[in-house]
């Protein structure tokens, strides 16, 4: 039996306000109903801390568009396993902070630029002075942790001083740049900067990748390439759990293909083993950016930035 953790990613709803340049949601069929009360409490029941390193409110849709969002927080509220929000901040109104504050252990919102032109190209349909202004008010939270991440596409590393320092005068201390999101499995457009440029100019700017927080401690992964068929660190290290409620091979099928089971009829943990007696699913793997981005070289990196970027005084972690 198999003894790493992964990082449980629950996809509360498919609806969202937006469509951003980084996101492949739109490879989704949008019929999805949000999840219901009962899935999720099913889903709360199957997260333990010996299988999940944290849990993340996140997927191909808004969380915060649930309609019983609130609701779902509520029982998110004393859970063994710490929970994290991963939300475009147009709905994170103060009612929703106040939900929020000390019931989650942070919230990330991917952030494209400050700048409203670029924003709005990146992310139409978004109200970019509400999300700046949501920003502001969730710097303040006291005892969840406000993280913005800008997605690693030219354009946003362009504007990445800007960025930084206009984040910083709404009071946010937490910035990092995210390598993770603007590969789907093949449903963007080739990025026209690779992987490793992203990586290397975050590290100039003395920013974290905040995909590195899914990277897992190396014994884990020393364990997951042990038992698992397939040894890709990114799909081994989190595992989705859809709207549906079914667990997923890897986290980047949007169109949400490979399905392992349901959280009615097996447990997380075995979902990961049926998930390690699998070959990777080759057709997503095919043009995924981050099959060639975890190299034993690129792995030693990440693993030493990601220490790094806990040490206090680094600059993107306050
Ligand atoms: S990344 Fe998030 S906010 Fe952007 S389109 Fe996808 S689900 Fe919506
Ligand atoms: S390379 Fe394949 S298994 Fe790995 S994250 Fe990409 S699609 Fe998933």
């Amino acid at each position: 039996m198999s003894r790493y953790r992964v990082v449980a990613l629950v996809e509360l709803t498919g609806a969202c306000q937006t469509r951003c340049a980084f996101c492949a949601r739109d490879a989704r069929a949008s019929t999805a109903r949000p999840m219901t009360e009962t899935t999720f409490l099913t889903v709360l029941r199957r997260l333990r801390p010996r299988d999940v390193r944290h849990a993340e409110l996140a997927g191909f849709g808004e969380p915060l568009l649930h309609p019983r969002i609130e609701v779902l927080l509520g029982h998110v509220a004393g859970h063994a396993v710490p929970f994290r929000l991963c939300t475009n901040g147009e709905q994170l109104d103060r009612r929703k902070l106040g939900a929020i504050d000390g019931v989650l252990e942070r919230v990330i919102v991917p952030l494209t630029a400050a700048d409203e032109a670029l924003a709005a190209r990146l992310q139409p349909g978004l109200d970019h002075e509400r999300v700046l202004e949501n920003l502001r008010h969730a710097a303040r939270m006291r005892r969840t942790r406000l993280e913005v991440a800008v997605p690693a596409l030219p354009e946003c590393l362009d504007a990445l001083p800007d960025t930084v320092a206009r984040l910083r005068a709404l009071g946010v201390r937490h910035v990092g740049v995210s390598t993770h999101v603007h590969v789907h499995g093949g449903a963007l457009d080739a990025p026209t900067r690779t992987l490793e440029s992203a990586r290397e100019i975050a590290r100039r700017r003395d920013l974290p990748d905040s995909g590195l927080d899914r990277v897992p401690p190396l014994g884990e992964i020393l364990e997951s390439w042990r038992t698992a068929r397939c040894r890709c660190v990114p799909r081994n290290a989190s595992l989705l759990i859809d709207t549906q409620g079914r667990f997923h091979d890897c986290f980047q099928d949007a169109v949400h293909e490979h399905v392992l089971g349901h959280v009615d009829l097996m447990t997380l943990r075995e979902a990961v083993e049926e998930r390690e007696r699998r070959d990777a699913p080759w057709s997503l793997c095919e043009t995924c950016a981050l099959r060639d981005g975890f190299g034993p070289g690129e792995l030693a990196l990440a693993l030493r930035d990601r220490d790094a970027g806990d040490l206090p005084g680094r600059r993107g972690v306050g």
